[in-house]
């Protein structure tokens, strides 16, 4: 998958702040049914079902490379938990790795890990994934000691600069309610003054204040997918199915897959913060069968190269533009499984005229963009038509997102 790894001074989130972000992200990945979705919070033990799913808690992670580069994000689901699965699917690739947990991992994960060679895990001061059980703390410690796993708690640090103001969300047509709801559920979901009572006086201040900081910002994204719809490009609209097949993915008429679609376009609105200008960036999620394959963003392909751009003037920047590497390029070659074929790919922007002949290469079928597939003129050298004559062609199947 994806990517850089350099380090910035104006930039909203370190890249461990983004990753654990986006772990977390991933613990709230839509259930497979109206009914889960709306219930995921009570999932308590009942007497006699379920018992073995309801001793651990639903998590989500994120691996990253050695070199910085995000390799592979998932969560629990099919009964199997999100690190352990993540571990036995990319077992090849692991070695070397840093988790990042949406919660302290349980014992059964953590002699995985071990055993897999991640050499740092970092996770939030919530709740841990076991339940009812204060030996798995130990376990998990013993565990950690064998294999001298590089340890790191923490809330992701959100920089004030780039949330915006209640106000501000107001004037785009959100109610008061609705932004109090969404920042509770993320808040009643994460913060647990259990888990931070080994915490005093300003460090607990500080963990509130990037608690608080997170919410909003996961609020801000999730109310803007909230106040979107996703419907098929009237370009797409021609286009005629052989007999008796359907759409692989519609977001516009399956409610989970809507939930899906919107999930993974937040996620790449995350990564926008990662890249060098966030006001121009673009970033996106390639997904097959449900796994996510490559998360990507637009960036340099080498620090040096970056850095000899630093002091450029607004009237010289088209000269660094040819040296990025685009978001979709980015997901293709760090994506962690080969075959992407008839895979989705969801993305912030629309796609150029370099990056729309390597989505078709790579078998990819269907686009999500999370805004509307319109005509914009070539800028910087690039092209956005040829997306467009490739969608009415029917070599994608391009739903737009519209603001309702
Ligand atoms: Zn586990
Ligand atoms: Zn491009």
């Amino acid at each position: 998958m994806s990517n850089q790894s350099t380090r910035r001074v104006n930039t909203g989130i370190t890249a461990e702040s983004l990753y654990l972000a986006v772990a977390m992200w991933m613990e709230m990945f839509p259930e497979l049914t109206e009914e889960q979705f709306s219930s995921v919070e009570n999932r308590e033990t009942t007497a006699d079902s379920g018992k073995m799913k309801d001793l651990y808690r639903k998590v989500g992670c994120v691996l990253v490379q050695e070199n910085g580069r995000l390799l592979a994000v998932d969560h629990s689901r099919d009964g199997v938990h999100g690190l352990a699965g993540l571990l036995v699917k990319l077992h090849d690739r692991v070695k070397g790795c840093s988790a990042f947990l949406s919660r302290k991992p349980c014992p059964y994960c953590a002699k995985l890990l071990v055993q897999a060679g991640v050499t740092g895990v970092s996770y939030p001061p919530v709740e841990p994934e076991y339940r009812y059980t204060t030996k798995e703390d130990d376990r998990v410690r013993v565990l950690f000691d064998a294999g001298q796993i590089t340890l790191s708690v923490y809330f992701p640090q959100v920089k004030t600069e780039l949330l915006i103001s209640d106000q501000e969300l107001v004037a785009k047509g959100i109610l008061m309610n609705e932004i109090r709801d969404s920042c509770r559920l993320v808040s009643e979901r994460f913060w647990n003054e259990e888990s931070l009572r080994w915490m005093t006086g300003s460090s607990l201040e500080q963990t509130y204040n990037d608690f608080q900081n997170l919410v909003k910002w996961f609020t801000q994204i999730n109310l803007s997918l909230k106040h979107s719809k996703l419907k098929l490009s009237a370009h797409s609209e021609g286009i005629s199915f052989p007999e008796g097949t359907t759409r692989a993915f519609d977001p516009e008429h399956n409610f989970h897959e809507e939930q899906i679609a919107k999930h993974m376009l937040g996620l790449a609105m995350m990564t926008i913060q990662r890249t060098v200008e966030p006001n121009t960036g673009v970033g996106c999620v390639i997904m097959k069968n449900n796994d996510v394959m490559a998360v990507g963003w637009n960036g340099f392909p080498s620090k040096v190269i970056e850095e000899e751009f630093h002091d450029l003037s607004d009237q010289e920047r088209d000269k660094k533009y040819p040296f990025f590497v685009h978001a979709e390029q980015n997901a293709l070659l760090m994506r962690n499984k080969t075959n992407v074929n008839g895979g989705i790919i969801f993305v912030t922007k629309i796609p150029c005229h370099e990056c729309t002949p390597l989505v078709k290469v790579a078998g990819i079928e269907t686009v999500v963009l999370a805004t509307p597939l319109k005509s914009i003129k070539e800028i910087y050298r690039l092209n956005y038509e040829v997306f467009q004559e490739e969608v009415k062609k029917g070599t994608f199947l391009c739903y737009e997102m519209v603001t309702d």
